[in-house]
């Protein structure tokens, strides 16, 4: 497609990025299951070797049809780049190489998907990485938290599991002030609901095995660079402002401007960490990304209905919906995610943890399983699965306490999940 200002979000949700084959003018993407990529000559060869031209050299570090699907979310996101990855904490992994190295920080929302609070408080510190956590509410702590060695803030624009809403502005302000990115997980609101980029993130990641897909079917992630960043406004990050060695000294910031971020992620992260989105998978994200807004229109329009008669339910104790009136993250919809809060909350069940693995065994068309953002709805008991690994104080930061359980609202008929919510409620109370 030319001219994608012009267009709307159903529109470039169906063609952004792709045209038809070249080759064969097939109209839908095809799999270009290949590994490599004919060179038309020596001199070719050594141009895309020592990226003086940008084209296909190993699926390891790009391919067409992974190509189609990174232009398609950045496009979405309103950003000037992407890469795809293998898993949404791939993508987490590969957010944060280019700006990281040992003895630095980054400084982190005590409201996030329970593998991310893993991943941040345990594995990174392998690599000589802190993460500082902190409650994004407080923007004296956040800016508290923050030093000479700090190089991102990270969180979630809608929060898994609770759907706490951030608030973006806010802490763009407080990012742009220190000279760090603001990393925004976009991962439960998709583009089509929040788009950080308009908020002054400087990156979004996303876990693509959710919403974009669709259809619980494959994993994937994506980093997208809004392009905003000045990196060589100070000696912070020096992988790309500085002199590369693996590249002759070539400066990233310097040589590809405002996609330098992209290119370094590309060239360097997935060619030495090797995360790489396999075509198949980019094909499936494809495929999804075609409905994601028909979808998210129906998946929010069911989390309200179902998040308002359990709120009313004498057996829940409390609903986290911030598309509920009495949620105090309400009045950020208007802002951050004008077209909803997603569909993703937490209930807590009065009865406890019995009460809540009896509910999740009870329930017939949800299905209990360590997802979201499927068609499908979805239910989780956080505490005995997904939050497992952290300690009682991590769960309960992160809304995940032994009596709550998570709740993906899919696209089925609405009267039906209230049903099967109330019968396995009588089952799980009995
Ligand atoms: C699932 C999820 C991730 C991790 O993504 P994977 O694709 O499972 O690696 C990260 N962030 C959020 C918000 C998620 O829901």
């Amino acid at each position: 497609m030319s001219d994608t200002a012009s267009y709307g979000f159903d529109t470039l949700q169906v063609h952004a990025g792709a045209r038809p084959d070249p080759a064969t003018g097939a109209r839908q993407t095809p799999i270009y299951q290949t590994t490599a990529y004919v060179f038309r000559d020596a001199e070719h060869a050594a141009a895309l070797f020592n990226l003086q031209e940008v084209g296909f050299i190993y699926s390891r570090l790009t391919n067409p049809t992974v190509a189609v699907l990174q232009e398609r979310i950045a496009t979405l996101e309103g950003g000037v780049g992407a890469v795809c990855c293998s898993s949404g904490h791939a993508a987490q992994i590969m957010a944060l190489f280019p700006l990281m190295e040992p003895g630095k920080n980054v400084v982190v929302s005590t409201r996030l998907y329970g593998g991310s609070v893993t991943q941040f408080s345990q594995t990174i510190k392998r690599f000589g990485w802190e993460a500082r956590f902190v409650d994004i509410d407080d923007e004296a702590a956040v800016a508290a938290a923050i030093d000479d060695n700090t190089r991102a803030i990270f969180c979630e624009s809608i929060a898994n599991p609770g759907g706490h809403i951030a608030d973006l502005d806010a802490l763009s302000a407080i990012s742009a002030k220190a000279g760090i990115p603001l990393i925004v997980d976009n991962t439960s609101a998709t583009p089509y609901l929040c788009n950080p980029i308009k908020h002054g993130a400087t990156l979004v990641v996303h876990s693509t095995t959710k919403y974009l897909t669709g259809n619980g079917t494959v994993t994937g992630g994506c980093v997208v660079d809004s392009g905003n960043f000045d990196w060589s406004a100070s000696d912070k990050f020096p992988s790309l402002s500085a002199p590369e060695p693996a590249y002759h000294g070539l400066k990233f910031h310097e040589t590809f401007g405002n996609l330098a971020f992209t290119f370094h992620s590309i060239a360097i992260g997935l060619r030495d960490l090797g995360m790489t989105m396999n075509p198949q998978g980019a094909h499936y994200t494809l495929m999804g990304i075609e409905t994601l807004s028909l979808r998210m229109e129906r998946h929010v329009e069911n989390a309200v209905k179902v998040a308002s008669w359990l709120e009313t339910d004498p057996r829940i104790e409390a609903v986290t919906y911030a598309g509920l009136p009495s949620n105090p993250c309400y009045g950020r919809i208007a802002s951050i995610c004008p077209k909803g809060a997603g569909a993703l909350f937490t209930i807590a069940v009065k009865g406890g943890y019995d009460a809540c693995v009896k509910l999740v065994d009870s329930l017939e068309i949800f299905s209990h399983v360590a997802n979201l953002g499927d068609t499908r709805s979805l239910v989780i008991h956080s505490a005995s699965t997904t939050h497992r690994q952290l300690s009682p104080e991590q769960q309960e930061a992160a809304g995940a306490g032994a009596n709550v359980v998570r709740l993906s609202i899919g696209i089925e008929d609405a009267k039906d999940l209230i049903a099967d919510l109330d019968q396995a409620l009588t089952k799980a109370l009995s």
